[in-house]
């Protein structure tokens, strides 16, 4: 049955288990956006156990969550939802995914005791925790053409340190905060139509231009590369006003 031109699908990667720092916030911010587009914006639950209208989604969104959350969902994630996401992101989908979900779409995430959960290697990055925690503030000077502003604030909350393979590329540098390991001063990685990120907070309501690159890239399969302006004045004071907080701490780095 042909898609409806203007719904616009979010499909929600274990909402009841990947799920946190505000995670949700992403997903009302896409529907929200896109409904003001006047697209029929609706989001469906993927929960364990399902690959249901997986084929229909436009953005998937896979949130964070810890060890012991990500032990739950790893298994479904490989043995249902791995093929029909590849086919949706072969097919023009995308996804963002966050912290424990961003490590699960790569090669493995190991944990502090040396447990290691395969992932579906959709990403080419490799995770493996350490025994101090990155928590805070982030801003980050992103590395994506026309992205305006071309700064993402945030925050993080993670134990994993991701390194990048070279089929990878850094969504940015930190200006402020770990990012993906702490060392290399990499945050996130893009690959194809898939956005990773340690980013929490929620990301999208204080990174309305992400959001819409998000949209606006889903729908080029189906000829609409163009985005009503929406006046973010609110979302980009929020975005301002971390960029300033963050400014002192910035400088002692
Ligand atoms: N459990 C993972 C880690 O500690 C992911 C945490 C998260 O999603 N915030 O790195």
């Amino acid at each position: 049955m042909a898609k409806k031109k203007n719904r616009f699908t979010v499909g929600w990667l274990y909402p009841d288990l990947m799920n946190i720092y505000g995670d949700r916030g992403n997903i009302l911010t896409l529907l929200q956006r896109a409904a003001w587009r006047g697209f029929d914006a609706r989001s469906i639950d993927l929960g364990r156990g399902t690959t249901q209208g997986m084929d229909d989604v436009d953005v998937f969104f896979f949130g964070g969550g810890q060890d012991r959350e990500q032990a739950l969902v790893y298994d479904d994630l490989i043995e249902l939802k791995q093929e029909p996401l590849e086919a949706a992101v072969a097919g023009g989908a995308v996804v963002l995914a966050v912290c424990g979900g961003y490590q699960l779409l790569g090669h493995y995430y190991q944990t502090a005791e040396g447990e290691r959960f395969p992932g579906i290697g959709l990403i080419d990055v490799r995770t493996e925790a350490g025994k101090k925690r990155f928590i805070g503030d982030v801003v980050v000077d992103a590395n994506m053409e026309g992205l305006t502003p071309p700064t993402l604030v945030g925050f993080e909350n993670h134990s994993g340190r991701t390194f990048l393979g070279t089929g990878a590329r850094p969504l940015g540098k930190v200006r402020l905060g770990s990012g993906n390991n702490g060392s290399d001063g990499t945050e996130g990685c893009l690959q194809g139509g898939v956005v990773g990120t340690y980013l929490h907070g929620s990301l999208l309501p204080k990174n309305p231009q992400l959001a819409d690159y998000l949209i606006r890239r889903s729908l080029t399969r189906r000829g609409l590369a163009e985005l009503a302006p929406l006046d973010d004045s609110t979302e980009l004071a929020a975005h301002a006003k971390i960029l300033q907080r963050a400014q002192p701490r910035a400088q002692e780095r």
